[in-house]
């Protein structure tokens, strides 16, 4: 007989070394047990086989020549994972530990993820093992243009359209859509998201993922009668998510003590000042490190792992996956933790995960929290069809809108299968259901 169990063990022999993409399965199918007993049917016909399998995966070469004229290579990647409820829709990560199992983990992640937005996209990613960091203006662009050299045949504002995730801004997209628009001689505006104001991009979509994380905090804080008022907070990088959700939560009155990046971490005791974190991170593309410079009450550590020993009422690991493992955990715990908000996707080991839950803390998943971002570009793409631009108010009052409901799905589907406050399960599954239901009534393909 068929078992959730079986169709792991099969993952793990036919994908052999992508731990990350075992990881991200095995989290989804734990919480579908009483899923599988009320609906047979989806094990019975195939569709979670079909599910664990991504649609297409495509792996290409990406040369380009580097300042001082010597040819360079990198492999690129794009996962189509599912189409059922939509174009294949998610960002592309450049960093040099990508290969296939991060994509694919993050591909499949995407599936629920952008089912739980509610609006009609469907999983994919894509990424490469460049490393942005120490490259000149024109190596990025250069290479972004190799890049979407072969990228372009896969894409389209039907078929598949990328946005960012690490080491990819507003000025990588830029470029990335420069190549495409001379490629197809076209201005397709809605194939990629995040792109600049000025050429199609959307007002509030650079703010989306980190205020969105901090929307959904608030309705899960409040659902559990408590407040962002005067929390305290550590959140993990100080990137794109990490920056934004420290803004929200300073708006709530929340106090952000700590932030880092991949050397180390600061620690503000007054509380960081946002301003000086944008200039060396957004400006300067600097190390964390330069905010001692100016704030020389703050202090500066060099093990960006330490930032979970400080004491605070909420963390929010903002950079990358598998930031909190299960010795974080119980320091958090430790410590007084009262909620943990991922912002980052897959930043906690399914170990940390558990023991969060046993231990009543409020966990806010990654697939629920993060959706704001791709739900943004959703509305980026709305935009670009209709050749409207809303302003940043009419855009963050629908991410705001979008982020409440997505925390009433996961709520709802807890409760209903019994697991009422666990918001892990209640995602997962209430993502799975509609991307289920809609591979059901296509049959199978
Ligand atoms: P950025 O590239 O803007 O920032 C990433 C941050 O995380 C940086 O501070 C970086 O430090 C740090 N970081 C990266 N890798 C590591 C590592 N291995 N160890 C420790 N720190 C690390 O990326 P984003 O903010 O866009 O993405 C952060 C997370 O959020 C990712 O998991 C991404 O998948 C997820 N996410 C992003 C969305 C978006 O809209 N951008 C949407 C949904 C999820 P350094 O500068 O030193 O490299």
């Amino acid at each position: 007989m068929k078992t959730l169990e079986k169709i792991l063990q099969k993952v793990i022999e036919k994908n052999p070394g992508e731990k990350e993409f075992h990881q991200a399965v095995e989290e989804v199918l734990s919480s579908l047990e009483p899923v599988i007993k009320k609906h047979p049917e989806f094990l019975e016909e195939g569709i979670i086989d079909r599910l664990v399998e991504p649609e297409r995966q495509i792996i290409f070469r990406v040369p380009w020549v580097d300042d001082n004229g010597e040819p360079q290579l990198n492999r690129g990647f794009r996962v189509q994972f599912n189409s059922a409820i939509g174009p294949y829709k998610g960002g592309l990560r450049f960093h040099p530990s990508v290969y296939l199992g991060i994509i694919k983990f993050l591909g499949f992640e995407q599936i629920f993820k952008n089912s739980l937005t509610g609006l009609p996209i469907g999983g994919g990613k894509g990424g490469s093992d460049f490393d942005p960091k120490g490259k000149s203006n024109g190596e990025i662009m250069k290479f972004c243009q190799s890049f979407m050299t072969e990228l372009y045949r896969h894409i389209g504002k039907d078929i598949d359209i990328p946005a960012g995730d690490i080491g990819v801004g507003s000025r990588e997209i830029g470029y990335l859509y420069g190549q495409y628009k001379r490629i197809k001689n076209s201005f397709d505006a809605g194939v990629l998201t995040g792109k600049g104001l000025t050429y199609g991009g959307s007002f509030a979509r650079k703010e989306a993922t980190g205020y969105g994380l901090i929307y959904f905090v608030k309705e899960m804080l409040e659902a559990n009668n408590q407040t962002l008022k005067n929390k305290t907070i550590v959140i993990s990088g100080s990137g794109n998510v990490a920056i934004y959700a420290c803004e929200k939560a300073q708006q709530y009155d929340a106090k952000v003590v700590a932030m880092s990046d991949s050397k180390g971490y600061i620690y503000d005791k007054n509380g960081i000042k946002l301003d000086t974190i944008k200039q060396i991170k957004e400006v300067e593309r600097k190390r964390i490190s330069e905010y001692i410079k100016y704030h020389t009450e703050a202090k500066y550590h060099e093990c960006q792992k330490d930032i979970w020993s400080i004491k605070c009422d909420i963390a929010l690991p903002c950079a990358t996956q598998n930031d909190i493992d299960i010795n974080q955990a119980q320091v958090l715990i430790k410590n007084g933790v009262i909620a943990i908000g991922e912002g980052a996707n897959m930043p906690c080991t399914n170990e940390a995960i558990k023991f969060f839950l046993e231990n009543n803390i409020l966990l806010a998943p990654a697939k629920a929290a993060n959706a704001g971002g791709v739900a943004t570009s959703a509305l980026e793409m709305s935009q670009d069809s209709m050749r409207i631009c809303w302003t940043f108010e009419e855009v963050d009052n629908k991410l705001h809108e979008i982020m409440k409901s997505i925390f009433k799905a996961a709520d709802k589907a807890a409760k209903e299968y019994g697991m009422p406050g666990n918001y892990v399960a209640g995602a997962n599954i209430a993502g799975f259901l509609k991307v289920a239901n809609a591979m059901r009534a296509q049959g199978i393909v």
